[in-house]
């Protein structure tokens, strides 16, 4: 089982004696490699929606909480193809999660729509120029 050490940011494994401090190196561990056949065994196709491919398939991560003792309902089997598709989706919804953040600021004489993010940084951007824009947050119903 590999586990993940958060304050030293590695992950070690006491069956195989890895130790990886990243998760492009945790992908190359022979740990990740038993796991990635043990759920290709288990699940020996794409598992999207009216998709039985067989080829190229790729283990998913449908979460990262348990990563390095993930359990095998963690992972998904997909094809190369839905594999990009659900990553690209997954990009897409934290997007719109972001813009949902926005909320409208006047900045001097502009309205701004800003992630609680962005006002931080220009306020910082503010008090590094030396300059005070006034900022007032704008009411939204
Ligand atoms: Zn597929």
């Amino acid at each position: 089982m590999l586990l993940l050490n958060m304050t030293k940011r590695s992950i070690y494994c006491n069956d195989t004696k890895e130790t990886v401090t990243s998760y492009t190196k945790y992908l190359k561990t022979v740990h990740w490699h038993n796991l990635r056949v043990k759920k290709l065994l288990k699940n020996p196709h794409c598992e999207y929606k009216d998709c039985d491919s067989i080829d190229d398939l790729n283990i998913h991560h449908k979460t990262y909480k348990r990563l390095g003792h993930e359990k095998l309902s963690d992972l998904t089997t997909l094809c190369k193809k839905h594999h990009v598709k659900i990553h690209k989706e997954l990009r897409q919804k934290r997007k719109l999660k972001r813009k949902s953040k926005r909320k409208p600021y006047l900045v001097g004489n502009k309205v701004l729509k800003l992630t609680p993010y962005r006002l931080y940084k220009l306020i910082k951007k503010n008090k590094l120029n030396n300059k005070y824009e006034k900022i007032t947050k704008l009411k939204t119903n």
